[in-house]
């Protein structure tokens, strides 16, 4: 039986911050070593709905931060977008049969229009679309997404029911999967970790600098003392805590409420697991950025492999078009 695709696009942010690792990173992982067929994309079309700058740099670094962190280039397909550009002509001939007005009522839509409403272009408006593109013209199965990106799924299995429905059973309508970790809060303990926000902690960041940022995150507003009982479940450290000290969390949970440990010391933990759980990432990272090469490498591979598939779609997808009477 053949094996169920999976593919997943992420914006080129160059160095990743432990947002990126624990919602996305880890999960492409897991699916990769689970046998899945996967795909992985920079995204390099959709970062230029909010900006063009350093766009080779930040793909270098992210791709250099998801190989060193487990993706692997034997087994997955990495590549950017732009280099596979038929999924512009598919993009279009979506745009054609999507009514705009389902488009402007997304909740994602609004919050971009929010988030940069200086900058409100057409680009912006028709990202859902693209993003059904991108998946369908490599006929993926799967597409693990955060609980935010669900609307944009649901629009793509649209999209395809629209257009498997004129033009005949062409594409692939792709399941949700969604992430076991969907959202990760900054060092604000407020906000979701982002680097626009300055709230986050990159995963290859010199341990000096995981310290630093660790003893600045928020804890229980309600501890302002040492010997006042902290409550874990509202503090963004034990969240941390959960995922990086597994061992400890049970004792950093009573130890808390019974004011026995204090926030620095619990920090100072975190910080120092964080430092351990990266330790081999940041070995690999470094031997990998010795070849300036090896990553245009690993995606020009990608984009040969990513291409066959795409042509073979638009073949079917401008046969089924250009049938219709
Ligand atoms: Fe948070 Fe740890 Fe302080 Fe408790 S002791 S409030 S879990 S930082």
């Amino acid at each position: 039986m053949a094996r169920k695709r999976v593919f997943s696009g992420a914006r080129p942010t160059g160095h990743q911050h432990l947002g990126n690792y624990l919602g996305a990173i880890r999960n492409y992982v897991a699916l990769q070593e689970q046998g899945y067929e996967t795909i992985y994309c920079v995204v390099d079309f959709h970062a230029m709905t909010t900006s063009f700058g350093n766009l080779k740099e930040m793909t270098k670094e992210m791709v250099l931060d998801w190989m060193a962190a487990g993706l692997d280039p034997e087994k997955s397909i990495l590549f950017v977008q732009s280099s596979v550009p038929e999924v512009v002509e598919l993009a279009w001939y979506f745009s054609t049969i999507t009514p705009l007005g389902r488009l402007l009522r997304l909740p994602t839509f609004k919050e971009k229009v929010r988030a940069q409403p200086d900058n409100v272009n057409y680009g912006l408006v028709g990202y859902p679309v693209l993003m059904a593109a991108d998946i369908t013209l490599y006929k993926a199965d799967i597409v693990p997404v955060g609980v935010d990106q669900a609307p944009h799924l649901e629009f793509t299995r649209e999209v395809v029911r629209r257009f498997n429905r004129l033009f005949g059973p062409v594409l692939v309508e792709p399941e949700i999967l969604y992430t076991e970790f969907p959202k990760v809060l900054g060092i604000d303990g407020v906000n979701k970790m982002s680097k626009s926000l300055n709230n986050h902690i990159e995963i290859a960041a010199p341990p000096e600098e995981v310290r630093q940022r660790v003893m600045m995150m928020v804890t229980d507003p309600q501890r302002t003392h040492r010997h006042i009982p902290g409550r874990p479940e509202v503090c963004n450290v034990f969240s941390m805590h959960k995922f990086f000290s597994p061992d400890e969390v049970e004792r950093i949970d009573q130890e808390c409420r019974t004011a026995e440990i204090g926030c620095v010391d619990c920090k100072k933990l975190l910080a120092q697991n964080i430092i351990d759980y990266f330790a081999p990432f940041r070995e690999k990272r470094e031997k990998l950025a010795a070849d300036p090469n090896y990553v245009w490498d690993v995606l020009e591979e990608g984009r040969r492999r990513a291409k066959a598939i795409a042509e073979k779609t638009m073949e079917e997808v401008r046969e089924a078009i250009y049938s219709v009477k």
